[in-house]
């Protein structure tokens, strides 16, 4: 599957050219195309051609499906390769390049590749994806279309309660059967009145465009979107983090399905770089690099981490946060808390 016609394009173009002289044009008029030239076959991948158009189920009347796309790993090499016009290199060569290139953070060649999605998701999870700026979209309009009465139910598993260490969270507090049951009978009966009062507007010919306001954010819509795999790249990173709503997580979960498929190895190389990686602020790896020395750990080194860094950085090792090698809560510090230099020379102030 890797390399469909990915260098390739260029060998074979400048294969085609060999001993001939391109003709001088120099009016307009004279523009026309070469067609001594074989057309270069459209580069594509088998895997993802089976899956065109495909729908992947997504919640409880939502999906995502491919509706078209441009370039794969190959395209990602091409262009990376292009500045020096070399051939195409061994397909371990072209993976370290990748690797490279997502490592150190050169984005255009992963712009050279582009997809285009068929999304139907409800309106409050289309609010939250349209947020992502760095797309061209399309979406059904509610002026011009009937909506339909399909809107989002959250099944018995979802309904959970609020959060109360993060205010944009759920709970993971055990939710009675009958809590359940009752905040779907509420949720429910609030859609069914919501679609009656609708349908009553439309059938009262009152202007779509008022109608809806009626509706409730559950309803579904749909839209296409296209994006190119940097920013799809930085739109799944963001929205496939645990800290990203569940309803807009298992769409950025699907499209993930179809990006393993269209350029595993980038894709790869995103997991591997991005999406799992761990950023360390400048105190944070002072404490790593002292760790890792085998140099004991004091609290000077927490000086400059508040207490919710802390706890973010406990999260990112695996370790109990109440419990930090070399920490004390201030009130157990001696009274000598002159704080040793950084490696970067930085006394932050930590925020809590
Ligand atoms: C878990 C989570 C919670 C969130 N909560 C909230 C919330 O409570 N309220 C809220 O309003 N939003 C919220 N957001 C949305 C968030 O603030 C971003 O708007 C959204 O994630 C899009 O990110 P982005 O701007 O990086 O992406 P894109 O719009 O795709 O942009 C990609 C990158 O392009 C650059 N860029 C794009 N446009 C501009 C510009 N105009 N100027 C400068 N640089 C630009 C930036 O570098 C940007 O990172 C939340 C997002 C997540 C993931």
């Amino acid at each position: 599957m890797y390399v469909h016609y990915g260098m390739g394009h260029q060998g074979f173009f400048y294969r085609a050219m060999k001993g001939k002289n391109m003709s001088s044009v120099s009016s307009i008029e004279a523009l026309r195309f070469d067609e001594s030239i074989t057309p270069l076959p459209r580069p594509t991948v088998p895997e993802v051609e089976a899956i065109l158009g495909v729908p992947i189920p997504v919640l409880d009347h939502g999906f995502v499906r491919l509706i078209d796309y441009m370039g794969n790993d190959a395209a990602i090499v091409q262009a990376a390769r292009v500045s020096y016009g070399a051939g195409t290199k061994k397909v371990s060569e072209d993976k370290a390049l990748i690797r490279y290139l997502l490592r150190h953070k050169h984005t255009s060649p992963f712009e050279m590749v582009e997809v285009k999605l068929h999304i139907k998701a409800p309106i409050f999870v289309a609010r939250q994806w349209v947020r992502h700026r760095t797309a061209s979209a399309n979406e059904i309009s509610g002026r011009y279309s009937i909506l339909s009465d399909e809107m989002y139910l959250p099944d018995d598993t979802q309904v959970s309660f609020q959060s109360s260490d993060n205010k944009q969270g759920r709970s993971t507090n055990e939710v009675p059967d009958a809590v359940r049951e009752r905040v779907r009978e509420l949720l429910l009966t609030g859609q069914r009145e919501s679609y009656a009062a609708y349908q009553e507007l439309i059938d009262a010919e009152i202007a779509r465009e008022l109608a809806r306001v009626a509706l409730p954010v559950s309803v579904y819509t749909e839209w296409y979107w296209k994006m190119n795999l940097h920013n799809l790249f930085h739109f799944l990173a963001l929205r496939t983090d645990a800290h990203a709503q569940f309803e807009i997580r298992i769409f950025a979960e699907a499209i993930c399905l179809i990006v393993q498929r269209l350029a595993p190895v980038a894709y790869g190389a995103f997991i591997d770089y991005a999406r799992d990686a761990t950023h360390l602020s400048a105190p944070e790896r002072q404490i790593v690099v002292r760790a890792l020395r085998g140099e004991p750990l004091a609290p000077s080194d927490w000086a400059g981490i508040g207490k919710r860094e802390r706890a973010e950085f406990a999260r990112k090792f695996g370790l109990d946060p109440t419990n930090l090698p070399g920490y004390a809560p201030v009130s157990a510090t001696p009274p000598t808390p002159a704080p040793a230099p950084m490696l970067n020379g930085n006394g932050h102030e930590g925020h809590d």
